[in-house]
C-alpha cells in the first residue's frame, strides 16, 4: 500500500532528481577543482623548467664569450652532445640540490639522445625516454605525463612530470624533466570524492525523506479532508461539504469541483425524490377510486347494467393509470437517452394542418374556432421524428381546446426563419398565471385550477422533451383572461 502512495511517489521521484542533480553536480565541481589544481602544478612545473634553461643557458652564454675572447670559434659551441655543456648543467642541478624551491622536486636534464646528463635524485627514477617519445615531445613542444614510483613500503608515490625541449638549430639541444610529487593533489582529491560520495546519499536520503514527507503532508492533507468527507456522504447526508482551502491551487479547484458536484448530485436526488413522490401521488388517486368501487361493488349483488357500469368507470381508471406509466415511460427514456429518434423528411405545414383537423371536431364541440395558417412559398421539410412531434403538436393543441372557453379561436402559424422553423400556437383562453409561467414545463406540474381527472401535468414536459431531443426550443408567454402563446422552434438542417 505504502509502495503504491502518492507520498511514496513523492519521496522516491524527489530522491530521484535530487540524486541525479547533485550527481552532476558533484562531478562538475570534482572535475573543475581537480582541473585546476592540475594546471596550478602544470604552471608551477613550466615555471620552474623555464627557469632552469634560463640559467644553464646564462652559465653557458658566459661560458661561451670568455672561451671566445680567448680565440675560440663561435661554432664549436654547439650545446648538442657538447662535453662542456653537459658539465655546466650537471654543476647547475647539483648547486640547486639544496635550492629550497626546488627541494620538493626531481630535476633531470637529458641530451639531445634521450640519455640523462644530470638528476637531481638518484632515489627516485624517472622512466626512460625512448627515442620515440623524444620524438614526441619535441613534437608537442613539451609534454605533461603522471607516473608512479614504488617506494620501500610498498608504497607507490605519484608524480606529475613535465618534460620541456630545448631546440637549437631545428634540433633538440637538450631537455629540461622537472617532476613534482603529485601526494598534495591526490589527498585533496581523495578528502573531496570521500566527501562528496559520502555526504550525496546521505543527503538524498535525509532530504527526500524529511522534504518528500513534508511536501506530501502539505499537498495531501487537504486530500485526505476531502477523502474523509467524501466517505461520510450517503444518500441521507447530502448536505455535507468539503472545507475548500483557503487558496487558489489545484487542491481548491478540486475541492470546488467536488462540491459542485455534490450540489448537483443533491439536486438531481432531490428532484428524483419529487418524481417519485408525484408518481406515487398521480397513481394512488385513481387507484384509490378504483378499490373503492370495486369494494362498492362487492358489498351487494348487482344488476348487469350496475356491473357495467362499474366496469366501464374501472376501465377509465385502468386507461389513466396506463397513459400516466407510457407518458412517465416515454419521458424516463429521454432522460436516459435512449429514445430513439426515427428521422424522416417531414412536411410540417403538413403535418401541423393534419394534428389542426383531427382536433378540429373536438375544439368545434367546445364551440371554439381553429386555424392554421403558413404564408411561405417553400415547403418547411425537417429532418424529424414524425411521430413524436405529432405527439407534441397534439399536446400542445389539445390543451389549448382545454383550457379556452367557448368562442374562443386558437391559432396555429407557421413561419421559415433563418435556421429555424417558427411555429406558434396561440389560444384566446384562461391563460397561465405569472407564478405559475415558469413552472408549466416541470413533471407533474399544473395550475390548481386546471386540475382534472384527464390531466397530469405530463404533457408539457414531453413537449419539451421532444423539442429539445430534435436540438428546438420552446417557450410560453401568458396573459391570464387573455390567453396564451407557446413559441416552438425547429433547426432547419442544410444539409
Ligand atoms: P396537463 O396534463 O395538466 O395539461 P401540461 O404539462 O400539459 O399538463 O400542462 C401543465 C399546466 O400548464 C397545465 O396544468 C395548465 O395549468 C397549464 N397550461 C398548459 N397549456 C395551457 C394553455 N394553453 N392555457 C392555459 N394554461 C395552460
Amino acid at each position: 500500500m505504502f509502495l503504491k502512495s502518492i507520498r511514496f511517489r513523492f519521496i522516491a521521484w524527489y530522491a530521484a532528481i535530487l540524486s541525479v542533480t547533485f550527481l552532476l553536480f558533484s562531478m562538475i565541481l570534482y572535475y573543475n577543482f581537480s582541473g585546476n589544481l592540475y594546471a596550478r602544478l602544470d604552471d608551477l612545473l613550466e615555471t620552474k623548467a623555464e627557469g632552469i634553461f634560463n640559467s644553464i643557458d646564462t652559465y653557458w652564454e658566459t661560458q661561451k664569450l670568455e672561451a671566445m675572447k680567448s680565440g675560440a670559434d663561435e661554432n664549436v659551441f654547439s650545446r648538442i652532445n657538447n662535453i662542456n655543456f653537459a658539465k655546466i648543467a650537471e654543476r647547475f642541478v647539483n648547486e640547486k640540490l639544496h635550492d629550497p624551491e626546488l627541494i620538493s622536486m626531481v630535476v633531470q636534464i637529458l641530451d639531445s639522445n634521450g640519455k640523462i646528463i644530470v638528476s637531481s635524485t638518484n632515489v627516485v627514477s624517472i622512466p626512460d625516454v625512448s627515442p620515440e617519445k623524444l620524438k614526441y615531445i619535441v613534437k608537442e613542444d613539451g609534454l605533461f605525463e603522471n607516473f608512479a614510483v614504488k617506494l620501500a613500503s610498498a608504497k607507490s608515490l605519484q608524480f606529475r612530470l613535465l618534460n620541456a625541449p630545448v631546440i637549437e638549430n631545428d634540433k633538440v639541444a637538450y631537455v629540461v624533466q622537472v617532476a613534482s610529487p603529485l601526494n598534495s593533489i591526490n589527498t585533496a582529491l581523495r578528502r573531496l570524492r570521500f566527501l562528496l560520495f559520502l555526504l550525496l546519499p546521505i543527503t538524498v536520503l535525509v532530504t527526500s525523506i524529511v522534504a518528500g514527507e513534508f511536501l506530501a503532508s502539505v499537498t495531501l492533507r487537504p486530500i485526505n479532508d476531502i477523502i474523509k468527507t467524501a466517505r461520510q456522504i450517503t444518500a441521507e447526508n447530502m448536505k455535507l461539504r468539503i472545507t475548500a482551502p483557503n487558496s487558489k491551487d489545484e487542491i481548491r479547484h478540486l475541492a470546488d469541483t467536488f462540491n459542485n458536484m455534490l450540489d448537483k448530485i443533491e439536486r438531481s436526488f432531490a428532484t428524483q425524490r419529487h418524481f417519485m413522490q408525484d408518481i406515487s401521488h398521480e397513481l394512488r388517486t385513481p387507484l384509490t377510486i378504483l378499490k373503492g368501487e370495486l369494494e362498492v361493488a362487492l358489498k351487494r349483488d348487482r344488476s348487469q347494467d350496475e356491473y357495467s357500469s362499474i366496469l366501464r368507470s374501472n376501465l377509465e381508471e385502468i386507461n389513466n393509470i396506463n397513459r400516466i406509466v407510457e407518458n412517465l415511460l416515454m419521458l424516463l427514456r429521454f432522460d436516459a437517452g435512449e429514445a430513439t429518434l426515427k428521422k424522416e423528411p417531414v412536411d410540417i405545414a403538413v403535418l401541423l394542418e393534419g394534428v389542426v383537423n383531427d382536433l378540429r371536431a373536438m375544439a368545434v364541440q367546445k364551440g371554439l374556432t381553429v386555424d392554421f395558417s403558413y404564408n411561405g412559398s417553400e415547403k418547411v421539410i425537417l429532418e424529424v421524428d414524425k411521430e413524436k412531434l405529432r405527439r407534441a403538436f397534439l399536446n400542445i393543441i389539445d390543451n389549448a381546446i382545454k383550457y379556452t372557453p367557448q368562442k374562443g379561436n386558437i391559432s396555429v402559424m407557421l413561419d421559415n426563419e433563418k435556421d429555424y422553423a417558427k411555429i406558434v400556437f396561440k389560444d384566446t383562453g384562461m391563460g397561465i398565471a405569472k407564478e405559475d409561467l415558469p413552472f408549466i414545463f416541470d413533471r407533474f406540474y399544473r395550475t390548481d385550477k386546471s386540475r382534472s381527472d384527464s390531466s397530469f401535468g405530463l404533457g408539457l414536459s414531453i413537449v419539451k422533451s421532444i423539442v429539445e431531443s430534435h436540438r428546438g426550443f420552446i417557450e410560453a408567454e401568458s396573459l391570464t383572461g387573455e390567453g396564451t402563446a407557446f413559441t416552438m422552434r425547429l433547426p432547419i438542417s442544410r444539409d
